[in-house]
């Protein structure tokens, strides 16, 4: 397995959610566009559609109309959806869903069965990747021996098993304190600065979004910029004028 050189592009083209036989709207034509290694960060309040969007971006989900493409991929036509996830998406959810009868090694190797690594391969890689999560004293440790912060640490390890393009993180800081959010969240930055993926990041924390190279604020069901252009609905196909895309280099606005 190489690692990975950069992220994907991520590109969301008029996308439409609903459930409820259509009584709920989660998402309404729905557009951005990530470039290869961006950190965005997607807020809004509760219900908006934030975790729907990750889904489908996931491809946990599909989309009733508009189309998605990652890395050139569009989701709709793929033949293995469990393969593009497996291959291209990590996940950090807000509870960090390990699994309690295993080690914080054994955690991280879990989605890197079937890929082809012998049993030495699979230790060996979840070592280095629980050491570059600042865990390599807690190798052996169960979930419940661990705090909080570690446990999510763990998670963004399991995240970065198959060295994926794309991270998508649903309030990964949403059951930690302040500074532990803190953490996870630097640790996230120092991650795209060495791997160069391209962050998706759903958050609540004004402070966690602020550390993105990008806000997109999901509101009704709608992507409205964050600090760009605020109040704004878009509705727009990407890379038009006034649309979502990132104009030059981050923080550069
Ligand atoms: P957020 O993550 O922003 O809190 P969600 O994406 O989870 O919001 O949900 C958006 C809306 O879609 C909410 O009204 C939610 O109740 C609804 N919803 C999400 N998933 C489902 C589902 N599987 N079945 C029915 N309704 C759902
Ligand atoms: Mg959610």
């Amino acid at each position: 397995m190489s690692p990975v050189d950069g992220g994907v592009e991520v590109v969301v083209d008029k996308v439409s959610k609903s459930f409820e036989d259509g009584r709920i709207q989660a998402l309404v034509d729905v557009s951005l566009r990530l470039q290869p290694g961006d950190f965005v960060s997607l807020t809004g309040p509760s219900g908006c559609g934030k975790s729907t969007l990750l889904n489908l971006i996931g491809a946990l989900d599909r989309p009733d109309s508009g189309s998605i493409s990652v890395g050139g991929r569009r989701l709709e036509s793929l033949e293995n959806p469990a393969g593009y996830r497996a291959g291209t998406v990590g996940f950090v959810f807000q509870f960090h869903n390990l699994i309690p009868t295993l080690t914080a090694l054994e955690n991280v190797q879990v989605p890197m069965f079937g890929r082809g690594l012998t049993r030495r391969g699979r230790e060996e890689r979840a070592r280095l990747l629980l050491e570059e999560c600042a865990l390599g004293h807690r190798l052996k440790s169960h979930p419940s021996t661990l705090s909080g912060g570690e446990r999510q640490r763990v998670a963004v390890a399991r995240a970065l098993a198959n060295d994926p393009p794309l991270l998508l993180a649903d309030e990964p800081t949403g059951a930690l304190d302040s500074a532990t959010g803190a953490q996870i969240v630097a640790l996230l930055l120092a991650l795209r600065e060495q791997r160069g993926m391209t962050i998706l990041l759903v958050t609540n924390d004004g402070d966690v979004a602020e550390e993105a190279d990008r806000t997109l604020r999901l509101r009704d069901g709608r992507v409205v910029e964050g600090r760009a252009v605020p109040g704004s609905v878009s509705g727009s196909v990407p890379g038009t004028a006034g649309g979502l895309t990132r104009a030059a280099g981050p923080r550069s606005a």
